[in-house]
C-alpha cells in the first residue's frame, strides 16, 4: 500500500498520517457512539488479546504452583526470570529483525526517515543506539520488573496478600484483567509527569529519551529509578482487590506492551500478508517534543484533560508551541522577579 494515500512525507524523509489522532469515541460529548463498535475492536487487537494470551501461556507454562511459590526459591524464581528474559528477546527480537535489520517495508509509514542504525551518536553506550538500548532493557528493567512480579507472586501464594478466586470471582476477576491497561495507562501517565519534573529529568528518565528516533529496542530502555516506578504499576495490587494471575498480566502489559509507541511505524506488514495499525503515533510524538502526550494513546484521555495532548495536527502543532511560549514567558517572569 501506498503510504501516501493516508500520510505525507517531508524533505527529511519523515511520514505524518493525515488524519489526526483521537481520544476513545465515549469520552466526547455528546459520545461518538458510532464510533464505539471500532474501538472496542482497536482496543482487543491486537496488542490486549496478544497480552491477554502471553499472559494464560505464562499462568499454564511458567509460573509455578502456588504451594511452591509459597517459599522464595532459585528453582522457580530462575526459570520464570529466563521466561521472562527469553519470550522478550524473541518478541522484540521479531519485530527489530523484520523491521528494521531486513527491513521488509523499508520506509513505508516510517515517522522517521531514518534507521536508528544510521545515527550513531556519543548519548548512547558504544555510540549504538541499538546496543545500548538492548543492554540497559535486558539487564536492567527486565529483572526489575521480574523482581516486582516475584515479590508479588510470593505475597499471594504465602497467604500476605488476599487473592479473589476465578470459582466465585470470575466477572470482577476478567473485568480487572481488561481494566489493566487502563491502570497502566493511568499509572504511567503519572509517574511519567513526575520524572520529566527537573532534576529527576536530568538524572532519571533522559536516559529513555536519548533515544528520539525510538525503535523496539528503545521500549524499555530506562533508568533503573524509572524502571522500578513503571513495572511498580503492578503494586496497584497491594491495595485493589487481586489474584496472582494479574500480577503476571500487569507484568505482561508492562513489558510486551511497552513495544507500543516504540515501533516507529504507522502501519506494519505482516507475515503472510496482512497489515496492522500499532497505535505508535502518540508515543512517537512524545519522544519528538518531550512536553506532549505522557499517556500512550487516548483511552484515558488525561493529556487531554491536563492539556498536554497532541493529535498530530497542525492545530495541535499550535496548541504546543503556544503552551511552549507560556512557559518561557512564565520561566523569564520568575527570572527577572525572583
Ligand atoms: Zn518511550
Ligand atoms: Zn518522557
Amino acid at each position: 500500500m501506498d503510504d501516501l494515500q493516508t500520510g505525507v512525507r517531508n524533505k527529511r524523509g519523515d511520514w505524518a498520517p493525515n488524519q489526526a489522532l483521537e481520544v476513545a469515541p465515549f469520552w466526547s460529548w455528546p459520545p461518538k457512539l458510532t464510533q464505539i463498535p471500532a474501538w472496542v475492536v482497536g482496543y482487543f487487537w491486537p496488542w490486549n488479546l496478544v497480552a491477554i494470551a502471553t499472559t494464560a501461556l505464562w499462568w499454564n507454562y511458567v509460573v509455578p504452583g502456588m504451594d511452591v511459590a509459597r517459599t522464595l526459591a532459585w528453582g522457580w524464581v530462575l526459570p520464570l526470570f529466563a521466561a521472562n528474559w527469553l519470550g522478550l528477546l524473541a518478541f522484540y527480537g521479531f519485530f527489530e529483525w523484520r523491521y528494521y535489520r531486513r527491513r521488509v517495508q523499508d520506509r513505508s509509514f516510517k515517522y522517521n526517515g531514518k534507521f536508528p542504525a544510521e545515527q550513531p551518536s556519543d548519548v548512547f553506550w558504544f555510540q549504538s543506539q541499538n546496543i545500548d538500548n538492548f543492554l540497559r532493557s535486558f539487564l536492567v528493567s527486565i529483572p526489575i520488573g521480574t523482581a516486582i512480579e516475584v515479590m508479588l507472586l510470593w505475597l499471594y501464594a504465602s497467604g500476605h496478600l488476599p487473592s479473589l478466586s476465578w470459582e466465585h470471582n470470575a466477572f470482577a476477576l476478567a473485568g480487572l484483567v481488561l481494566l489493566t491497561s487502563f491502570i497502566h495507562e493511568i499509572h504511567f501517565f503519572f509517574i511519567h509527569r513526575l520524572i520529566h519534573m527537573e532534576p529527576l529529568y536530568r538524572w532519571v528518565h533522559s536516559v529513555h529519551h536519548n533515544s528520539v528516533n525510538p525503535s523496539p529496542w528503545s521500549s524499555m530502555s530506562m533508568h533503573p529509578v524509572e524502571g522500578a516506578a513503571y513495572f511498580g504499576v503492578a503494586l496497584w495490587l497491594l491495595l485493589l482487590p487481586g489474584h496472582p494471575f494479574l500480577a503476571v498480566h500487569f507484568f505482561t502489559i508492562a513489558a510486551f506492551g511497552a513495544i507500543v509507541g516504540h515501533i516507529g511505524f504507522d502501519r506494519i506488514e505482516l507475515p503472510g500478508g496482512g497489515a496492522m495499525t500499532p497505535h505508535a503515533y502518540a508515543h512517537y510524538l512524545h519522544h519528538k517534543h518531550f512536553d506532549v502526550n505522557y499517556c500512550d494513546n487516548g483511552n484515558v484521555p488525561l493529556d487531554l484533560w491536563f492539556g498536554s495532548w497532541h493529535d498530530g495536527s497542525v492545530e495541535g502543532e499550535r496548541r504546543m508551541q503556544e503552551r511552549y511560549q507560556a512557559k518561557v514567558a512564565r520561566l523569564n517572569a520568575r527570572r527577572e522577579n525572583p
